[in-house]
């Protein structure tokens, strides 16, 4: 069965332009984007990075809180630590850079929580028992409430090509147990043809993995947790993965673990920024950051898979989006295996507002 996904237009890169088209947008969703009176209401961010300045903007957030708030629901605003080097490394930093990239809860109108603690280990677990997953650890709150809205900055990413809501849900809904499970099958190896022992890779494994001996850099497996950060810093592509298997099993896992943490909640919905899409997430990316594809719009759903889906679907065939072949293989699967597993559809109707 399809489902509905609304878009509407954003080609404007002036921010109090793009703020009233979602003003509109909001206005225009009311019927669906409903929350009880008094209910807890989580809204999972991500601030991006400290170099990222293509994150979703404070002033964007603050409308949805205010929608939210003006049906006298409690909403807050949440992501988790992650697994890389930086400042969302644990709780007390993230929530420092949070500050200094304007989401004080003065300026987006609710408390932004870090919630898997301070480094990352705070949560409940759940035997999940997925073909590729067995147990999963998730922020405390999972199971304990019925509402989630997932905003994501939709962008390209280093291993699946693309990233929206499903990995927004499932890398960032996750403690650092989960997200290195969920990773652990990447082991890259050095290309020693083309390394050039700038040493660039090494400075920035977080497990010092990778070492410089004998004029060679090498990386240790079994100190490795796929976390990929060295395939992003070398600038020669010197780094490899087998690309016909671990991504997709890297895709799979990450679909198993957003479905289990959706299933804990009734009321879902799901809004992705489709603007200054950039090639990298952002986790990665900086002010120099190219633009793989114009400016598209904003798109809501209730349904994960139709949502990522339209996003992708418009970005391909609106203007140039100049994904890797091996990458629109991965996350073609991402949307299939969400769809087989139940998470979706990968069928939807686009209801333009
Ligand atoms: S970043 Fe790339 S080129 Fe530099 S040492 Fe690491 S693998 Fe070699
Ligand atoms: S070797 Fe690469 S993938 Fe492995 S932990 Fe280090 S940075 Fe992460």
């Amino acid at each position: 069965m399809k489902s509905n996904v609304y878009f509407i237009r954003v080609d404007s890169q002036d921010n109090s332009q793009r703020i009233k088209s979602l003003q509109k947008f909001l206005d225009k969703l009311g019927h669906v984007l409903t929350y009880q009176k008094e209910e807890f209401v989580p809204v999972k961010i991500t601030i991006g990075d400290t170099s990222c300045v293509y994150n979703i903007k404070p002033e964007f957030v603050r409308c949805i809180i205010t929608h939210i708030k003006n049906q006298q629901a409690r909403p807050f605003l949440f992501d988790t630590n992650v697994i890389y080097l930086g400042q969302r490394q644990n709780a007390i930093q993230h929530l420092n850079l949070a500050q200094n990239k304007g989401f004080a809860h003065s300026r987006v109108g609710a408390p932004f929580i870090i919630a898997d603690g301070i480094f990352g280990q705070d949560g409940r677990e759940f035997k999940i028992n997925s073909a590729n997953v067995n147990k999963i650890k998730v922020p405390s709150f999972v199971g304990m409430l019925d509402s989630l809205l997932v905003l994501s900055h939709a962008t390209g990413h280093i291993l699946s090509g693309y990233a929206g809501a499903i990995k927004n849900v499932a890398m960032g809904m996750s403690c650092r147990p989960t997200k290195q499970t969920i990773h652990s099958l990447l082991k890259p190896h050095i290309l020693t043809d083309r390394c050039t022992t700038c040493r660039c890779c090494i400075a920035i494994c977080p497990k010092g993995a990778i070492s410089y001996k004998d004029s060679k850099v090498s990386i240790d497996p079994t100190k490795c947790i796929g976390c990929a950060e060295c395939l992003c810093a070398c600038k020669f592509n010197a780094i490899s993965i087998n690309w016909q298997e671990e991504p997709l099993v890297f895709i799979r896992r990450l679909v198993e673990v957003a479905n289990f943490i959706l299933s804990k909640f009734k009321n879902k919905f799901f809004i992705n920024f489709a603007f200054d899409i950039t090639k990298e997430c952002d986790c990665i990316s900086t002010k120099d950051e190219k633009m793989i594809v114009d400016d598209l719009g904003i798109f809501a759903s209730d349904d994960i898979v139709a949502v990522d889906k339209a996003t992708v679907d418009m970005a391909k065939n609106y203007k140039r989006m100049p994904l890797l072949d091996q990458t629109e293989k991965i996350y073609t699967e991402m949307f299939l295996y969400a769809q087989r597993i139940g998470m979706g559809s990968a069928e939807y109707s686009l209801i333009q507002l």
